[in-house]
């Protein structure tokens, strides 16, 4: 029998934003293949609940171009098309840029960004055979502001951020759409991995991941070129267009300085 219901893959699908788009999926029809660098068993658990089937979960580190390719084969192995694509996993790092390890500082590079290109690369240009799909690139408003204490961090979603709307741009008379999720600071385990309990930003109140997740996947569906989750942080964003760089780096300082926790 033919498979009636589309294929969406989620990386960073084992917590976070990650997951609950992955429930964003499941409970509108989707069937998913999840990855992450992690066992995935709670979050297909979730999905299933959610009514989703989990055509496969794999455990891969999508900062190597061995995982992506895992990834990749996995999604072939699967026989279908995917309709959509949620480039999600990525991670974050705290402190002084001089201060941190610099394997830790480039593998958020190979991460957020050399992981995730190489897997639109790979699944977008079967979607552009195809004449059809989606898209997902979780950007963030850190994309906006120079990140002082989070450098290499905000840098890497600022690459996605114009990434997304170039490639978009090419992909206009395609078929295949392409949308930035930009959330604001989300209630995950984002800030403890990155080392910033300790910052304003990493103990203030967080947006809901799963409130962050169904704005990202609504944009998605509708093919918007960029979706900020929540009105703070539309207003944060509306403020950084009117700020200098000097500016925005020097109140990122506040947010992120070691210590700045109130
Ligand atoms: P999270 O709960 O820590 O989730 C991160 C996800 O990425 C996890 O599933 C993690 O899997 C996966 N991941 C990280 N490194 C990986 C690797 N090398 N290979 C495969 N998977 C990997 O944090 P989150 O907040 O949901 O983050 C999801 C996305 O949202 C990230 O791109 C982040 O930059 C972005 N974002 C977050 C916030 C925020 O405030 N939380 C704001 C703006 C944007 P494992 O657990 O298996 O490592």
């Amino acid at each position: 029998m033919a498979d009636t219901r589309d294929l969406a893959v989620v990386t960073g699908a084992s917590s976070g934003i990650g997951l609950e788009l992955a429930r964003q999926f499941a409970s509108n029809g989707f069937d998913l293949i999840l990855a992450a660098d992690r066992d995935l068993g709670e979050a297909e658990q979730a999905v299933r609940a959610d009514g989703g089937t989990v055509v496969q979960s794999l455990q891969a580190d999508l900062s190597t171009r061995k995982g992506v390719d895992e990834l990749y084969q996995a999604i072939k192995g699967a026989g279908r098309p995917v309709a959509a694509l949620a480039a999600n996993a990525g991670i974050g790092l705290g402190h002084a840029f001089l201060d941190q390890d610099l394997d830790d500082a480039i593998k958020v590079v190979d991460t957020n960004i050399v992981g995730s290109l190489a897997l639109i690369h790979a699944v977008g240009q079967d979607m552009r055979s195809a004449g059809t799909g989606r898209i997902l690139i979780t950007s963030s408003i850190a994309s906006m502001i120079p990140g002082t204490f989070q450098a290499v961090y905000n840098g890497s979603k600022a690459f996605l951020q114009s990434f997304s709307f170039a490639l978009r741009e090419e992909l206009k008379d395609s078929g295949v759409t392409v949308t930035a999720l930009l959330p604001g600071a989300t209630e995950t385990d984002f800030f403890h991995r990155a080392d910033l309990d300790d910052t304003k930003v990493g103990s203030s109140k967080k947006d809901d991941a799963e409130m962050v997740a169904k704005t990202g996947f609504e944009a998605l569906m509708k093919g918007e070129g960029d979706a900020v989750a929540g009105v703070k942080n539309k207003l944060q964003a509306a403020a950084t267009r009117v700020m200098s760089d000097s500016q925005l780096a020097g109140m990122h300082r506040g947010m992120a300085e070691p210590g700045s926790a109130n």
